[in-house]
């Protein structure tokens, strides 16, 4: 990292301290406010000085979030600080989850290696429409001043469930603008005409599981399943273009260790995408890289240096043929990129919180049961009902679950395993929360998570 011109005479003599505070937040943006003065091995008035300074000095605020890590506090921290959700959190205030999403899905017809759904689970047919009326209770229970408060998702698969598109014409209707995440399989012509609410959503971003029908079933166990999601998408461009419809479509795609190359093939898969409607590209893509089983979630040196050069090679492909693309590298992902160490956070049972974060998100599923952990939302999955706040039903709106949950002070004892009940944005919610709470417990409370 550069050193950052400090301005102003009056706090140039703490230059050199400012630089590495920066770089200490830049690098590790959950560091607690002690750790970084022990670091910098100076006294509370001292640290103070310097926290009160990096807060009026933009320059120095860049920096930070220009810092190998600073896509952590750009992407996620600052949004929800900014929203007033870490404060609703600290202070146990009882209002409406941030962000809702919903799992319609009553089952999946892929069966991936890395799932943690339990083959065979599924929800029962007849729970399909009164779950439905109960999505479409909380859509009209939900306030309506953040148009993105929801989300569809899984769990398991959304388009399985034949009511999806009435719900997304509903929950547009009152204005909000529903991304949902699918695999696409099931996105035909035929389902487009059955579930015309389709077309009223914000964003459809499709997970791809691979570049041709072989890579599709190692990874989903599903035969010709590529040849299938391309036509449906291939479909869907061509309509999208023809209707004028403001869809938004992309793609989520993860790097599997030692596939870092087939990034040029996806590079070609969105160019040939966007052939079929050359005024309609697709819009965006996520690219997330596989941590799972990497000792404290680092890359070794040589796989890292691959990584780095293949995602250049895949610039490259994309400023040449997809030019429109908007690219999301996610929190790793960019450090790499840019050739600077990153790595995720491995939160371990310990440091997870035992009353979770309610105010933050929760997740619904067909039952109506209010999940805590957006990746403990599968029926049948061991230990994930402990995760359960409570179920919307007749006479219990959303409200009521969360107004409860809090009031009883209800904990939950992590046991092992239980950090995989939460995804990325649940790591970063819970790494925040837990350096706030040291912050304020040191007697740092008012300048608590350094930046806001
Ligand atoms: S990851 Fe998604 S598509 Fe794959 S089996 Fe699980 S729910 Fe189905």
């Amino acid at each position: 990292m550069t050193e950052i011109a400090i301005p102003g005479p009056e706090v140039a003599s703490d230059a050199g301290l400012l630089n590495r505070l920066t770089r200490i937040f830049g690098a590790s943006p959950f560091t607690t406010l002690e750790a970084a003065r022990q670091e910098l091995a100076v006294d509370r008035g001292t640290f103070r000085r310097l926290v009160d300074t990096l807060a009026r000095v933009p320059e120095l605020r860049a920096a930070v979030l220009g810092g190998p890590a600073g896509k952590y506090w750009s992407k996620t921290v600052l949004p929800l600080e900014r929203a007033g959700v870490i404060d609703n959190i600290v202070q146990r205030r009882a209002v409406y989850p941030h962000i809702v999403a919903l799992y319609p899905g009553p089952t999946c017809m892929f069966r991936c290696h890395f799932c943690v759904r339990v083959t065979g689970a599924r929800y029962q047919q007849d729970a399909v429409d009164s779950g439905n009326a109960m999505f479409a209770s909380v859509i009209d229970e939900m306030p309506v001043d953040n148009p993105h408060a929801m989300y569809i998702s899984g769990g398991l698969e959304p388009l399985t469930n034949p009511g999806l598109g009435g719900l997304i014409t509903r929950a547009a209707r009152r204005g909000f603008k529903m991304d949902l995440y699918t695999n696409s399989f099931a996105l035909t012509d035929r389902t487009l005409q059955r579930q015309p609410g389709l077309w009223d959503l914000h964003r459809l971003r499709t997970s791809m599981y691979g570049l041709d029908d072989d890579e599709y079933e190692q990874t989903t166990g599903k035969r010709a399943a590529f040849g299938r999601v391309k036509a449906n998408l291939v479909n869907l461009q061509r309509l999208r273009a023809s209707r004028e419809n403001p869809l938004r479509l992309g793609f989520s795609y993860i790097v599997l260790p030692g596939r870092a190359w087939r990034l040029l093939e996806l590079a070609d898969f969105i160019a040939e995408l966007n052939e079929v409607a050359p005024h309609r590209p697709v819009d965006f893509l996520d690219i997330r890289e596989d941590y799972s089983g990497r000792p404290n979630g680092k890359l070794p040196p040589a796989e890292r240096a691959e990584l780095q050069d293949a995602l250049g090679a895949f610039n490259e492909r994309v400023s040449a043929r997809a030019p429109s693309l908007h690219v999301d590298y996610g929190y790793a992902l960019h450090a790499v990129m840019t050739g600077t160490d990153a790595e995720l956070i491995r939160l371990r049972p310990e440091s997870m919180r035992p009353s979770a974060h309610i105010q933050a998100g929760v997740q619904i599923d067909l039952l109506g049961d209010v999940y805590l952990y957006r990746e403990a939302g599968f029926p049948g999955l061991t230990g994930a009902h402990r995760y359960i706040a409570g179920r919307v039903e007749p006479g219990t709106a959303l409200s009521d679950v969360v107004r409860s949950h809090l009031a009883n002070g209800r904990t939950i004892d992590p046991l092992d395993g239980d950090e995989y009940f939460l995804d990325g944005f649940d790591q970063v919610v819970t790494a925040r929360l837990n350096q706030v709470e040291a912050d304020i417990a040191a007697g740092w409370g008012d300048v608590r998570g350094l930046l806001r």
